[in-house]
């Protein structure tokens, strides 16, 4: 069990990749703080945990205000010891537009959520972890924090935003004994991508990877839950693709 012992924090884990990873982190022996701003699909995962015998505790908390980033940490530390893995998963697609014609409320609201709260949440995170004597925090960007995609500028511009920010921060703190790391996911089947595409789109964005297939939320976990590991011990810094060769053409 390469988490065992260990207390991961995750956001957006109500939910598609985050509730993977949530799962893959207790599986390994985790005790979770399931995060989210969705009530019932927080309980449905830790449910899950429980069930296949995991500890995990349920804290609601939008990531798009920096208060609620503090006290979500503030909870794991004190419901459950410490804190040592932290995933930045939460996010929205937001709206589509070209960005002539961009809504700027959906602006300000994907940099909000998208870029600002994984800020928001490192900037708690961190002195937790150095508290705990080290760990690791993964941010999940996209392959849209590599190369652009059409009538997404919000999306995108916010996912390179959290490459860069990982990147800053794996400098600052690497001889600290935190590694920050991110991974940047292609099109893969969760709600966010039913709440947002017609069958004929998804159709054209399956094309769009060599696979011949959109990923699965457990095929992202399973690179999280290393990264966030010791078996990851000197990898910081680093932006992990995993995207089924999209960003190979
Ligand atoms: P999802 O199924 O929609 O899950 C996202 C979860 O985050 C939902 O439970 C959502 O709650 C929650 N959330 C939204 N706004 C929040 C906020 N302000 N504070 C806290 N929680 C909030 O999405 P997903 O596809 O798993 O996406 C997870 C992450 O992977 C996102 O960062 C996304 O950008 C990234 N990603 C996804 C794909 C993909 O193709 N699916 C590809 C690359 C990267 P509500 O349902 O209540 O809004």
């Amino acid at each position: 069990m390469i988490h065992a012992d260990r207390v991961a924090l995750v956001t957006g884990a109500g939910s598609g990749i985050g509730r993977a990873i949530a799962l893959g982190l207790a599986a390994e022996g985790a005790r979770v703080v399931v995060s989210d701003l969705d009530e019932a699909g927080g309980a449905e995962t830790v449910a899950a945990i429980e069930k296949s015998g995991g500890t995990a505790i349920f804290v609601r908390a939008d990531v798009s205000k920096p208060e609620e980033g503090e006290a979500l940490v503030g909870s794991a530390v004190k419901e459950l010891g410490a804190l040592h893995v932290a995933v930045n998963n939460a996010g929205i697609g937001g709206p589509t537009a070209p960005a002539g014609d961009y809504p700027i409320d959906g602006w300000d609201r994907v940099i909000a959520i998208n870029l600002s709260g994984v800020f928001y949440g490192m900037r708690h995170q961190i002195p937790a972890l150095l508290d705990s004597g080290g760990g690791s925090i993964v941010n999940v960007a996209s392959i849209l924090g590599q190369v652009g995609f059409p009538s997404s500028s919000a999306y995108v511009a916010a996912k390179h935003g959290v490459v860069g920010l990982t990147r800053s921060a794996a400098l600052e703190y690497a001889a600290r004994g935190v590694r920050v790391n991110a991974v940047g996911p292609a099109f893969i089947n969760t709600p966010l991508i039913e709440k947002n595409m017609t069958p004929e789109a998804r159709a054209g964005l399956v094309a769009k990877h060599p696979i011949g297939r959109l990923g699965e939320s457990e095929e992202v976990a399973e690179l999280v839950v290393w990264l966030s590991s010791e078996k990851a011990s000197f990898v910081t810094g680093s932006y992990y693709a995993i995207d089924g060769g999209y960003l190979a053409q």
